[in-house]
Order: C-alpha cells, then sequence, then structure tokens
C-alpha cells in the first residue's frame, strides 16, 4: 500500500511539475529581482479628452528576468499576490514613481501619476507606512499620485479596504476605481466609496466605435460618474472614431494605444518636451 501511495505521490508531482515548477521559479527569481536592476516601469500617457494633450501617465510594472526573459505582469502579479512580495513591489513602484516625478521639469501643478496597488495592498497596515515615508521625502507628493485599485480589491473585505482609503484621502491622495464595469458594484454603491476618478474597463471602450450598447453603457457611466463628481477616464482607447465618441460624452481623460502604448520614461519625458514646444 505505501509502495502505490509512493507510485501516486511522485505521478502526481509529475503533472503538476511544469506548472507548479515555473510559478515556484517566477516567486523566487521575483524576491530577487526586487533587490536587483530586473524591474522597471513604463509610462503610459493619460490625455486629455478634449485637448488631446499629455496630463500624466499610468505606470505599469515590467520584469525582464535573467533566469526567465520576460515575464509579464498578468503572470506575475497574481503569483506576488498570493505569496505576498506584491507588497514589496508596491513599495519598489511607489518609490520609483516618486523618483520620476521628481526628475521631471514640470510646467504645472496638473501632472499626475497613477500607480496600481493590490488587494493585499489595501488589506495591510504596511500601505500607510509606505505613504508616510513618501510624504517625508516629498512633503506635496499627494498632489502628483492616483491610486488605482479595482473593485475586487475592496469587496474581499470592504471595511478593512474602505478605512484605508479614507486614511490614504485625508492625507490628500487621490483615489481611482480601476476597471470599471467588471466587477459587480453599481454606481450607487460607488458613491460610498471614498473615490475621487472612474476607469471605465477597456471591455467598454474598445469596441465603442461599432457598440451602440456600449456606446449607451459608457454614456450613461460617464452622467451618473459626474453626478457623482467623480473625475471620468476612458481606458484601451484605441482609435480617433472613440475618442471623438467620448468626446462628445464629456469623457474627462483617456489612455489606450490610439494615443501610445506604455514608453520608456526617457521616451515618455521627450514626448512632453515636444508637447510643450508645439
Ligand atoms: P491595468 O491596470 O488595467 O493596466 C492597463 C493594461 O492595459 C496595461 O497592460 C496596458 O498596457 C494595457 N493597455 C493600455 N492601453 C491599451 C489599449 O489601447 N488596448 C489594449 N488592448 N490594452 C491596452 P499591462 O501593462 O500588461 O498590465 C496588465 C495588468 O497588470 C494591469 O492592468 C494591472 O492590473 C497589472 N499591473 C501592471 N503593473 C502593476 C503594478 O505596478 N502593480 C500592480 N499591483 N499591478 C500591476
Ligand atoms: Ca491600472
Ligand atoms: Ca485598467
Ligand atoms: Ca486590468
Amino acid at each position: 500500500r505505501a509502495k502505490s501511495e509512493h507510485a501516486f505521490v511522485s505521478f502526481y508531482r509529475h503533472g503538476m511539475d511544469e506548472q507548479h515548477l515555473r510559478q515556484l521559479t517566477i516567486l523566487e527569481q521575483l524576491q530577487q529581482a526586487c533587490d536587483g536592476n530586473e524591474l522597471k516601469l513604463l509610462l503610459q500617457p493619460k490625455i486629455d479628452c478634449q485637448t488631446g494633450k499629455t496630463i500624466g501617465a499610468e505606470a505599469l510594472l515590467r520584469w525582464h528576468s535573467q533566469v526567465l526573459g520576460f515575464v509579464g505582469p498578468d503572470e506575475f502579479i497574481p503569483l506576488a499576490e498570493q505569496s505576498g512580495l506584491i507588497k514589496q513591489l508596491t513599495r519598489w513602484v511607489c518609490e520609483t514613481a516618486l523618483e520620476i516625478i521628481q526628475s521631471l521639469t514640470l510646467r504645472d501643478g496638473a501632472f499626475s501619476l497613477s500607480v496600481n496597488l493590490s488587494a493585499v495592498d489595501l488589506l495591510s497596515d504596511e500601505i500607510l507606512r509606505l505613504f508616510d515615508d513618501l510624504k517625508q521625502l516629498q512633503s506635496d507628493i499627494h498632489q502628483y499620485l492616483i491610486l488605482e485599485v479595482t473593485e475586487s480589491a475592496i469587496v474581499t473585505d470592504p471595511e478593512a479596504a474602505i478605512s484605508r482609503l479614507n486614511w490614504l484621502r485625508e492625507r490628500g491622495f487621490r483615489v481611482s476605481i480601476d476597471d470599471y464595469g467588471t466587477g459587480y458594484s453599481s454606481l450607487a454603491q460607488m458613491r460610498n466609496l471614498p473615490v475621487n476618478e472612474l476607469k471605465i474597463d477597456r471591455a467598454f471602450v474598445q469596441p465603442l466605435a461599432n457598440s451602440v450598447v456600449d456606446q449607451s453603457i459608457v454614456r450613461s457611466t460617464i452622467q451618473l460618474a459626474h453626478e457623482l463628481n467623480l473625475s471620468v477616464v476612458a481606458e484601451g482607447v484605441e482609435d480617433e472614431s472613440s475618442w471623438r465618441l467620448l468626446q462628445q460624452q464629456g469623457c474627462d481623460v483617456l489612455q489606450g494605444f490610439y494615443f501610445s502604448k506604455p514608453i520608456a520614461v526617457a521616451e515618455f519625458k521627450q514626448r512632453l518636451e515636444d508637447e510643450a514646444n508645439e
């Protein structure tokens, strides 16, 4: 009996090998990436919907591992969340975002850099220490950062998440609801959340030019959001006709491949320079 159990275990291990080995390697390597220099942030421009000008960016994490090669955030972020490593990543992202802000020659105070927080971040007091530390480094940093959180990050433990979001807002940070429309919360529930901005998920924005249904969804979302005093961002704008539709509907900010894919910091700075000299 012991023998067949052993055979089963070794068979079972074999079956899991490829997938689990990769996951374990990712976690092991990612731990080292946090201390080394395999991580970088790309910036995707955020565009003023009316003027078409760059008014900020979203910071998106990229990891090029010496061992594994390029690993996409959709693969390593969920693993980092499960293991708790995400807290270290979030700290790295926010500290790097602060350095980027300090290195920009900003001509006016309207610029903002969005960073992504995960559910795990909102469930731990580490996030409060992190933003305290950032304020120590630059006391007005809250004017430049927008914190993106998903609906799903809040529903895990709404009370805990909301109390930390309130703490952050009391210190002046702006909060944005990312991937809006993919969760199951209604705008009526949004009203009770301490947020400043709503980001309509690209699932509704990409098909906009060819879908009357999505046009109505987006139109009514923008209307209601504005009545709740929320700024509205549309992500996944991939063509000019979507931009024009969003403009007619009074959307505030746009993001998408039509304007720019996520780019290196130096390239983003060049873009700001070019626009300033136009
Ligand atoms: P997200 O926060 O919803 O980020 C937007 C994603 O959409 C980015 O993918 C971006 O490259 C992509 N995108 C932007 N414009 C377009 C467009 O016009 N069309 C299409 N098809 N896609 C567009 P990316 O960089 O691969 O990131 C994927 C996800 O990984 C992010 O989704 C976010 O959930 C997560 N992520 C990335 N960086 C971080 C980070 O620093 N921290 C955390 N917690 N999550 C991150
Ligand atoms: Ca985001
Ligand atoms: Ca999003
Ligand atoms: Ca997403």
